[in-house]
Order: C-alpha cells, then sequence, then structure tokens
C-alpha cells in the first residue's frame, strides 16, 4: 500500500454492511484501489447478517432497499426478507468485485491520528495495527445489542437469545418462549415463534402504532418485466421514492399530516383485535410517528392466538424457570428472547477515535454526537462516517443517504489531492449545523416518548430533520470554505 496520496492513498473502510460496500464499490469506480474493508463478523451483511431471527425483513419496500447503481430486478416481494436482503447484498460484493478486499474477524478496537504522518493508526482487537491515509466508518448505528437490566437474567436455566444474535441452531418447536419487547424486531419474529412454540408470553412496556403492511409476492412475469424494461423499474423506484417522502413530510414538517394515520390505525386495531381488553392493552400511548411506526398483517392476529399471553404488567425479575411479575406470578420458561434493541446512545460507543491532539471522540461528543451532515467532525481529518449522527429515517430508505454520502467522500478525496491538505470541516461550520439540526428538531415528533433516538439529555442525535433531497442537496457540492 502506497502511502503517496498523488498514488493512492490507503482507505480503510470499517464495516461491510450496505455503507461499507456500496462505498467500496464508488471508491474503486472513481480510481481509489487501495481499499481494505475491516469487518468484524466472519460474513458480510452488516445488520442483514447479524438480524436473523425468523420472520426479519425490510419495513422499508425492497425497491428503495438496493443502490441505485445495482438495482435488484428479482426481488421476490414486496418487502423482501432478510436472507433475501443478505443474498443481494453478497452478489453486490461479487458484482462490484470487493470480495478479495474484506478482511473478516477484524474488531476495531482504537484508531488515532498521527498528526506527523498525517494518517490513521488503527488497532485490532487481534492486536493487529494498520495505518491508513483516510478511515471510514460504515459501522452502524443498530449493532450493538441492548441488553436489558432485568435482575436474575444471568440466571436463567435456558437458552436467551437476542434478536439481533440470533443462533440458528435454535429450535423454538414445543417450547415454552417468553418474548421482551415489542418493536420492530419483536413484532416480525412474535408471529413466526407463535406459530411453533407450545406456549409464547410476550413481555409490552409500551404499545407500538402497526399499520398494515401490504405485502405481496412479485409473480415471475413481474420480475421479468422489471428486468427486461429498466425504465420500468427506475420509475416505479421514483414513484415510491415520491410516495414516501410526502409520507416523511408528516415527521418533519406537517405534523398534523400523522392525525389521518392515527385514525387509520386506530381503525385497524378495532378491526383486527376482537377482544376489548386486549385492544386495550395493544393500543399505544405515545404519539404516532414518535417511536418507529411498524407495518404488519400478522402481528394482531398472532396475538390472538391460543398459545400467545400479553403481559403489561412490569417484570419483576428473571429466575431460572422462567419470569416472575410484580403481582407474584411467574410464567414458566424454557427460553428468552430479547427483542430490547441496541445500544445507540452514546453514539458509535464500539471502539475508541482519537483525533488531532490526542482528543478523544468520546470527549468531542462529551455534550452529544453531532458530526457536519453525519459526516465529518472537526479535529478528525480525512476520517468520515456513514451512516453517521442525524442521518437516520423514519420515513424512506436509507440507502439513497447513504449514496449522497458516497458522493460527498469522493469529492472530499478528489478536494484532498487537489489541495494537499487533510480534509477536516471548520469548527464554525459545524457548529452551525449542530445548532440548526437542534432548533429544527427540538419539537419534532421524536422528543414525545422514550425511543432509541433520543438520549438522556433530550438530543436527538440520531434522525434527518428534513427529506432526502434536502440532505442530496446540501451534500452534492463540497464547499471548500466549510473545511480548513
Ligand atoms: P426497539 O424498537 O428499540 O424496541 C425495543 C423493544 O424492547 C421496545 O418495545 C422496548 O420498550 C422494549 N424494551 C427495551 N428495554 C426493555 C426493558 N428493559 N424491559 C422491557 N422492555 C424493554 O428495537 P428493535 O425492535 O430491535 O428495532 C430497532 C430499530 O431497528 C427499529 O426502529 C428499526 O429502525 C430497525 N429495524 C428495522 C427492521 C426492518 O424491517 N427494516 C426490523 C427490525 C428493526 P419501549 O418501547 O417501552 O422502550
Amino acid at each position: 500500500m502506497s502511502p503517496d496520496w498523488r498514488g493512492k492513498p490507503r482507505i480503510a473502510l470499517i464495516g461491510a454492511g450496505f455503507s461499507g460496500i456500496g462505498m467500496a464499490r464508488q471508491l474503486l469506480r472513481q480510481g481509489f484501489e487501495d481499499i481494505t474493508i475491516f469487518e468484524r463478523a466472519e460474513a458480510a451483511g452488516g445488520v442483514w447478517q447479524a438480524n436473523g431471527y425468523p420472520g426479519a425483513a425490510c419495513d422499508v419496500p425492497s425497491r428503495l432497499y438496493c443502490f441505485s447503481f445495482a438495482p435488484n430486478p428479482d426481488w421476490s416481494r414486496r418487502y423482501a426478507p432478510q436472507a433475501e436482503i443478505q443474498a443481494y447484498l453478497q452478489d453486490c460484493i461479487r458484482r462490484f468485485g470487493i470480495g478479495d478486499r474484506i478482511r473478516y474477524g477484524k474488531r476495531l478496537r482504537q484508531a488515532e491520528y498521527d498528526e506527523d504522518r498525517r494518517q490513521w493508526q488503527l488497532h485490532f482487537d487481534d492486536g493487529e495495527r494498520v495505518d491508513a491515509d483516510v478511515l471510514i466508518i460504515g459501522a452502524g448505528i443498530l449493532s450493538e445489542p441492548k441488553v436489558p437490566t432485568i435482575p436474575g437474567l444471568a440466571d436463567f436455566a435456558g437458552p436467551v437469545l437476542h434478536t439481533a444474535r440470533w443462533r440458528q441452531d435454535f429450535d423454538p418447536i414445543g417450547k415454552r418462549i417468553g418474548v421482551i419487547g415489542t418493536g420492530a424486531s419483536a413484532i416480525q419474529a412474535i408471529p413466526e415463534l407463535a406459530k411453533s412454540a407450545a406456549r409464547l408470553e410476550v413481555f409490552q412496556r409500551s404499545a407500538p402504532h402497526v399499520l398494515s403492511k401490504f405485502d405481496w409476492a412479485y409473480p415471475s412475469w413481474v420480475r421479468r418485466l422489471r428486468g427486461a424494461l429498466p425504465f420500468l423499474d427506475r420509475l416505479s423506484y421514483r414513484l415510491l421514492q415520491i410516495g414516501y417522502e410526502l409520507r416523511g413530510y408528516a415527521f418533519h414538517a406537517q405534523r398534523w399530516t400523522l392525525k389521518p394515520y392515527d385514525a387509520l390505525t386506530a381503525l385497524q386495531r378495532w378491526f383486527a383485535i376482537r377482544d376489548a381488553t386486549l385492544r386495550r392493552k395493544l393500543t399505544p400511548r405515545d404519539p404516532l410517528g414518535c417511536k418507529r411506526v411498524l407495518i404488519s398483517d400478522r402481528y394482531y392476529p398472532a396475538m390472538q392466538r391460543g398459545n400467545v399471553g400479553l403481559h403489561t404488567e412490569a417484570i419483576a425479575a428473571v429466575e431460572s424457570t422462567g419470569i416472575r411479575m410484580q403481582d407474584g406470578r411467574l410464567l414458566p420458561l424454557d427460553a428468552l428472547v430479547l427483542a430490547t434493541g441496541f445500544v445507540t446512545s452514546p453514539f458509535f460507543s464500539q471502539c475508541e477515535l482519537i483525533g488531532r491532539d490526542a482528543m478523544p471522540l468520546s470527549q468531542a461528543w462529551r455534550a452529544r454526537a453531532s458530526a457536519w451532515h453525519g459526516l465529518c467532525v472537526p479535529g478528525f481529518p480525512d476520517a468520515f462516517f456513514l451512516y453517521g449522527p442525524n442521518t437516520n429515517l423514519g420515513h424512506n430508505g436509507i440507502p439513497y443517504m447513504l449514496e449522497s454520502q458516497f458522493g460527498f467522500v469522493l469529492q472530499a478525496l478528489q478536494h484532498r489531492a487537489r489541495s494537499g491538505r487533510a480534509v477536516e470541516v471548520r469548527e464554525d461550520a459545524m457548529r452551525r449545523f449542530d445548532a440548526e439540526m437542534q432548533r429544527r428538531l427540538a419539537d419534532g415528533v421524536w422528543q414525545h416518548c422514550r425511543n432509541w433516538y433520543v438520549d438522556e439529555q433530550g438530543n436527538d442525535t440520531h434522525n434527518w430533520p428534513g427529506s432526502t433531497w434536502e440532505y442530496r442537496r446540501r451534500t452534492r457540492r463540497l464547499d471548500a470554505r466549510d473545511f480548513l
């Protein structure tokens, strides 16, 4: 690997999920050859590799859930299942010719900027040290499973599985299974587990808003037509994107437009759940949109099966043979499923980044995590985040946001090559951006309940408060005035 900038900068990409795979392809296309992707798992796919629980599937239409430069006319359904998305990503690796650039089982422990040599020193868990001129972090937000702090959890005698670390050798047939959590992962896993479990006890802390999914399998002729007429495929992509963008308008601009959705979820609950007591328990108290709006046609039917119980009272403790409720009842269980989400605060806690002047990222982010357009942090030259702070969406597909970020990183590297200076965003540009994000998010719908977006200080460090088009426009051209 040559350290010469005019030659080939050594580029280290962290994570072989959507971010790392797409970024590698775009870098290669622009002639950046010296790329290594470091992936901590033994396989590529990021969240789509880790979340192999039964029923896992996309909750954004598959057509929006792929790269524009690698369309897939072959999706089997409107919302592709997890295995198909992972297969798509494997196929991308093959099509982009990046397979031999991925190093598996490489968990980054620390990355430190060497100012004299203007390079990053990466330290991996296995003791290896790697030098790189550019560090691109595509480690994802939803990668560290959150394990609840329930007394006695470690004493449970049976298997304890987190949805984000599913063990494929787990056989639910005939078992009494407890599921803690009723978020996006839980509502996909519950209908599948309920089919084979002897008994399923669901522990709900707060009820989610669930809308009908409108999912269907694509007949083979539709797939063939899409493959044969790419413009049709592109047209359907555009129409879907516009539709989803309009929906997003409700989240970040006109909250009153959420009201019809609210009425619709209530109507769907009324039709879907016969028992009034159960319906009351499954009726959300949080405003719609504050947590992710979930989509399923199978969740409410599953909750009405004879072998499924819903528990909304607080859990007192986990015991070796089951879960003890606050009212003293013990629910006997053979296995426990934690559908309790992810550690999302602090942002990027997987490893320590140490920038210029030995400044740790955790110190730079002591007030809150923030990066200029989610991409760059002052004091961290030639380092870029993909899907960084404030680039998450509640209303549309993330791949479009990622492609804006890929484009920006390419420009930054070209700027770097031209100017000979490390790419580092200015403090004042960062402050302006951060102030704008906080102002626009202050009264956002996400502020009105407990969710994974807002930290304990009340800062929403995750969501983008505008449209994906606004984000594209703002990252389309690098303005040298924003950089040192
Ligand atoms: P989540 O939305 O954070 O849900 C976690 C669930 O666990 C919530 O019901 C939460 O209750 C409950 N919980 C957490 N700690 C608990 C505790 N100590 N005791 C009892 N209950 C507890 O996590 P997730 O379902 O894994 O989804 C996270 C995100 O992943 C989603 O928002 C979405 O962005 C993404 N996702 C996407 C898909 C997809 O289809 N593309 C599928 C799954 C996930 P409270 O609500 O009361 O906090």
